[in-house]
């Protein structure tokens, strides 16, 4: 079947086109511009972009898969987590293709379509798999049994996201929004120094995760050099601050693959993107004997391809489909793949 799928929960509307593992059509209008000035999504700025790109997104999509809106057989759309106006275009604009084409409606769960978007890359996940989740609004390590019917949360971050304590230390020191970019190609110059700063929840027996301490001593860091008039080295900043985020990140990953006996790891979302992440992960993998898995950059941020898989694979459990009350939940946890 040829799942239609639409993401609005954050500031990209994203239209994918997916049969199977088939990646047919990806196509994302992002509104990141509108939002630089504010530091930061300005969620009705986002609901206002998603409603203008809604129908020419999902007809470039239907485009460049050379296919007709009358073949799509199921339409699959984001129900939650995300920003509340952003998920109600979404979801509106699903209910009525799903009505006009007279085809049956999904409502799935973004962050296990972070998942699912890596067996377009990488084929069938092996069950089960564990999943490191980083983006601008989430931390999560999941153990995914089956990713249309099994996800268990292992772990989450207690304060900031991983990409988000990006983007606050990248405004530290004074680099454009979004942060993860400019940290990660600043740091690349950087490390040189004895420069250290703390490990966040390092070695408590969990697998949560904790960045705003780092954060702090980012910052804290700063003022000092601001205050004795010491000149701010910010490659060695930006790598000391990646060098604590990649490090736990990796290590209570590749800990949860080595004490739950899973031999496969997933790295989705924004900050899978960061070249260092990428490299660690690769390192620790190896010498555990895990399997890395990590979509290319373009799949790991938020974007409808990864809709479109999770609801294929909805389809294919036979799941029921959702009904057309469906409603959005801004909160919709990683247990849920597919909302009722
Ligand atoms: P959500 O959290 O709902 O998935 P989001 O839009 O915040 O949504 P993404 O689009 O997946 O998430 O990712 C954006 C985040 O990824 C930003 O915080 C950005 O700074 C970060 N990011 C992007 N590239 C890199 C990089 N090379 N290194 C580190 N962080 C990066
Ligand atoms: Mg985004
Ligand atoms: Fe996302």
């Amino acid at each position: 079947p040829l799942i239609l799928g639409i993401e609005t929960s954050c500031d990209e509307t994203g239209v994918g086109l997916v049969r199977g593992h088939e990646l047919l059509g990806d196509q994302v209008a992002s509104s990141v511009e509108q939002h630089v000035r504010f530091g930061g999504v300005v969620p009705e700025v986002a609901s206002r972009a998603h409603l203008e790109a809604m129908v020419p997104t999902v007809q470039r999509a239907l485009d460049s898969a050379g296919v007709k809106a009358a073949d799509v057989d199921a339409v699959a759309v984001t129900a939650g987590p995300g920003l509340a106006g952003a998920l109600l275009v979404g979801v509106s604009a699903a209910k009525a293709y799903a009505m006009a084409l007279g085809k049956p409606l999904y409502g799935v769960n973004h962050l296990v379509g972070h998942v699912a978007v890596d067996q377009l890359e990488h084929g069938p996940l092996p069950k089960p798999a564990i999943a490191l989740l980083v983006s601008g609004g989430h931390t999560s390590l999941l153990q995914v049994n089956d990713v249309a019917t099994d996800v268990v949360s292992l772990g989450d971050t207690v304060d900031d996201a991983a990409g988000e304590a990006y983007d606050k230390v990248a405004r530290l020191l004074e680099l454009p929004y979004p942060g993860g970019p400019h940290i990660d190609k600043a740091a690349q110059r950087g490390g040189s120094s004895a420069l250290r700063f703390p490990r966040g929840k390092w070695g408590d027996g969990t697998y949560d995760f904790s960045f705003s301490g780092l954060k702090t001593a980012v910052a804290r860091h700063v003022e000092d050099a601001d205050r004795s008039g010491s000149p701010l080295v910010v490659a060695d900043i930006a790598a000391a601050f990646q060098d604590s985020v990649v490090d736990v990140l990796t290590r209570k990953a590749v800990d949860a693959c080595v004490e739950n006996g899973v031999s496969t790891l997933v790295i989705s979302g924004g900050v899978a993107a960061n070249s260092a992440l990428r490299a660690l992960a690769e390192q620790r993998c190896a010498e555990a004997g895990v399997e890395l898995r990590i979509p290319r950059p373009r799949l790991c941020t938020d974007n409808g391809a990864m809709i479109a898989a999770l609801g294929a694979e909805v389809v294919a459990a036979g799941l029921p489909p959702s009904s057309l009350d469906l409603a959005t939940d801004t909160s919709l946890p990683v247990s849920m793949p597919l909302a009722v």
